[in-house]
């Protein structure tokens, strides 16, 4: 295989608000936190499933979580270590499981905000934390070092702003961005996992054939993108300006992510399953959406627009949302979820 020059992976980074404060990731990740209780018997299931502790592992098992922002979702890791301590105790006649010591590498890039990661993270006594800066896009850990990868609702974050196409979302370069961006992450993964490791993807997507302005992102963009057209025909900022602004983000269909994962040969497909959003009535409302934007896009607003713009512009988002009902539209969507194992073939 080409050796690749990790330094050659360079990207942009876009770092969630940190801290505990009210605009914080942390404060707002619910509906990421809904999607990974959703997931967690299946997800331990098909490790407990998959995994073969006999072969590969020792007593210290390496996982690493990518992209793992400022961790209120931790406890997807949480999930992993226990099917793993299942697996452990079925194949290796082990009493206590406790004996099992694991090393769980947290990574994103260097501008996260690691600090209250860690000051958060629970206190488990055979468990030793780390944290791991750089981009999942290229190499971040020695070749054939982890046993277990997992990374949940990262993969739709491109590693750069295509540079065409601005203003469009989900065009044909995001979409191409999008493909390189999975071989360059499945390829730094098959290197770092050791044969017969696994790697877990819970992920956004579209179902096939779903416009992409009938899905709840594409309303709710077109909204946010209005909003800031009303602002540039004030004349606070130009159209320009407003036009301008793009996030690096493709949410692909179902098949474009599946045909991603099956053009690397190093994994064998272990589960890929397309599931429904668990939107319960009433748990998406006005309020947590303007929040969760705020979450995730202050930092480039505030860096596009300056910092002035950004309360103006999640004030007018946040009316103009409201004249808009959500129940109807949140029960016809067709945003879903992926969740994708994988395991390492033999070299
Ligand atoms: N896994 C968490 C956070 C998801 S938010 C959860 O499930 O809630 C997406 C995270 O991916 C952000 O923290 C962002 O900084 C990180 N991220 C995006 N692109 C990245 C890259 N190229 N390398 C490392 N981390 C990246």
């Amino acid at each position: 295989m080409e050796e690749r020059d990790p330094k050659s992976i360079r990207t942009q980074s876009f770092p969630m608000s940190g801290g505990d404060g009210t605009h914080s990731y942390a404060r707002n990740s619910s509906v990421q936190r809904g999607g990974i209780f959703n997931t967690m018997e299946r997800i331990r299931d098909a490790v407990v499933a998959t995994l073969d502790t006999r072969k590969h592992f020792k007593k210290v098992v390496r996982i690493a979580d990518f992209g793992c922002s400022i961790g209120p979702n931790t406890d997807s890791v949480k999930n992993i270590l226990d099917a793993v301590k299942i697996k452990y105790q079925q194949e290796n006649n082990m009493n206590n499981p406790e004996d099992l010591e694991f090393h769980v590498f947290f990574n994103d890039q260097p501008d996260n905000d690691f600090n209250t990661l860690f000051k958060t993270l629970p206190k488990n006594e055979n468990c030793f934390a780390a944290g791991v800066p750089g981009s999942f896009y290229g190499r971040v850990f020695p070749r054939n070092s982890l046993h277990i990868r997992h990374t949940s609702y990262t993969l739709h974050w491109l590693s750069r702003v295509p540079g065409e196409n601005i203003g469009e979302p989900n065009s044909e370069a995001h979409k191409e961005q999008f493909k390189k961006d999975m071989e360059n992450f499945l390829e730094a993964r098959s290197e770092e996992l050791v044969p017969g490791g696994l790697m877990i993807v819970l992920g956004l997507c579209f179902s096939d054939g779903v416009p992409y302005a009938q899905t709840l992102k594409g309303f709710v963009k077109e909204i946010f993108l209005g909003c800031l057209i009303d602002i540039a025909e004030s004349g606070v900022i130009s159209e320009e300006k407003a036009r301008s602004f793009e996030i690096p983000k493709y949410f692909p269909y179902f098949r474009e992510m599946k045909e991603a994962i099956e053009r690397n040969r190093s994994f064998s497909v272990e589960m890929i399953e397309e599931i429904e959003k668990p939107f319960e009535d009433g748990s998406i409302s006005h309020d947590l959406i303007v929040s969760m934007y705020r979450g995730l896009y202050h930092g480039f607003m505030a860096e596009h627009f300056g910092q002035g713009l950004v309360d103006e512009l999640f004030d007018r988002f946040s009316k103009k949302l409201t004249e808009f009902p959500l129940d109807d539209f949140v029960k016809t969507t067709n945003d879903r979820e992926c969740v994708i194992v994988l395991k390492r073939n033999a070299l």
